[in-house]
């Protein structure tokens, strides 16, 4: 089975290979400073699900230039043309903030020529009428990307995570943002407890067919010290062996439309955080397994 990977994708639409930088912002959650909730999604660490992120003690435009930094440290220095990028607010809910903060941070990361995107982690019931509107005039100068966290369509799971919204609020915002061509993608989770292997496809079919131009599938890591860990711990739940992992990616990819851009295939956290499944720290060793049952699979 082939499938679109975000790698193809950023060739195909920029002609080269585009590296993320990820931002820390300085944002807050609504699901941790009691807007919605103070503990957070059960699974979330401390750090807003950034664990790659720059330092917020920095201004944008510095992380960016450390982000850069570090490219060129792992690649090499650039020869020729420089290299282009894209900037990420990945931890917490990157436009829950005043829309002049918001368009502060978002053209500060935007003014960089070799800034060729912007992408923002958020969550659906934080984007308003006046924040579409940002983003729909950003938009017409690079592209802009959303990225919703819905991570399951099931009720239940949704409870038990406390995500603290219903699945209307992610259908309403995807057609708002697709309405005015902003590109989105979702993160689903798979292996969350209680979750049989249909669900999870139910899910990743469910995300197709609702307009999601991009998907993130996850691998559910449990982190020590989130309330998740302390389920984990008492036995409540038990995680995904890397091969039914395999098997349930291979299933999702399965049912997406063949367009779909697939952004990432597992997790990828800061592993000292990481307390199960410990054989998903062997990144490496995860994707080769699942490049080759991908290979095999036919459709
Ligand atoms: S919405 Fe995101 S940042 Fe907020 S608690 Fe959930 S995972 Fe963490």
């Amino acid at each position: 089975m082939e499938y679109y990977s975000l790698n193809q994708y950023l060739r195909d639409t920029f002609g080269e290979k585009v590296y993320k930088i990820a931002l820390d912002g300085g944002f807050t959650c609504p699901n941790r400073d009691g807007k919605i909730g103070v503990g957070g999604c059960i699974f979330c660490a401390g750090d807003g699900s950034g664990a790659f992120a720059g330092s917020r003690a920095l201004s944008v435009t510095e992380q960016i230039e450390n982000g850069k930094a570090l490219v060129e440290k792992k690649m090499g220095k650039a020869t020729g043309k420089p290299r282009k990028y894209i900037a990420y607010f990945q931890n917490f809910t990157g436009t829950y903030a005043p829309v002049e903060r918001l368009r502060e941070l978002y053209e500060k990361a935007l003014a960089p020529d070799e800034i060729v995107a912007l992408s923002i982690a958020t969550r659906p019931d934080c984007i308003s009428e006046e924040i579409l509107d940002l983003l729909t005039e950003l938009n017409q100068r690079k592209p802009v990307w959303i990225e919703l966290g819905l991570q399951t369509i099931h009720k239940d799971t949704a409870e038990y995570i406390r995500r603290g919204y219903d699945l209307p609020v992610y259908e309403s915002a995807v057609k708002q943002l697709k309405d005015r061509n902003i590109t989105v993608i979702t993160h689903m989770i798979l292996g969350l407890p209680g979750e049989t292997k249909e669900m999870m496809v139910e899910t990743a079919r469910y995300i197709g067919e609702a307009g999601s131009d991009g998907i993130k599938l996850q691998l559910l890591h449990v982190l020590k010290g989130t309330d998740l860990a302390l389920d984990y711990e008492k036995g409540l739940f038990e995680v995904l062996p890397m091969e039914e992992y395999v098997q349930i990616v291979v299933e999702c990819l399965a049912v997406l439309p063949e367009r779909m851009v697939i952004h990432r295939l597992t997790g990828d956290g800061d592993k000292k955080q990481l307390l199960a499944p410990l054989w998903s720290a062997d990144k490496k060793r995860v994707l080769n397994r699942l490049t080759k049952e991908i290979r095999e699979y036919t459709r």
